[in-house]
């Protein structure tokens, strides 16, 4: 480290008490967070859905499906009872 570049980082450390920089960053990592969703679905087209069964299996027999909502919690858009995609997982019985 230069002597040039250890002075600036001694004048900053001294305009910006640590203290506050670090209560900064973690308000801002929290805010930014929980704006941020937990996961994202995954659109019909890539999980390969149609709205029909496949060979037997449909979404209201897949552990992803919510019937009430006509949704998927792993597919984004409307969901059909009798649809089917790649991400098919069979309710356990
Ligand atoms: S088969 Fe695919 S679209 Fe249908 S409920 Fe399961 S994961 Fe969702």
């Amino acid at each position: 480290m230069t002597h040039e570049s250890k002075e600036t980082i001694e004048r900053l450390d001294q305009s910006l008490p640590r203290r506050v920089f670090f209560k900064n960053v973690a308000f801002l990592s929290l805010l930014s967070f929980s704006t941020m969703p937990l996961y994202a679905k995954s659109s019909q087209e890539q999980m390969k859905y149609q709205s029909k069964p496949n060979n037997g299996q449909a979404c209201k027999e897949c552990m992803h499906f919510e019937a009430k909502k006509k949704q998927c919690k792993v597919v984004d858009g409307t969901i059909s009872a009798e649809g089917w995609c790649t991400l098919y997982h069979a309710l356990q019985k």
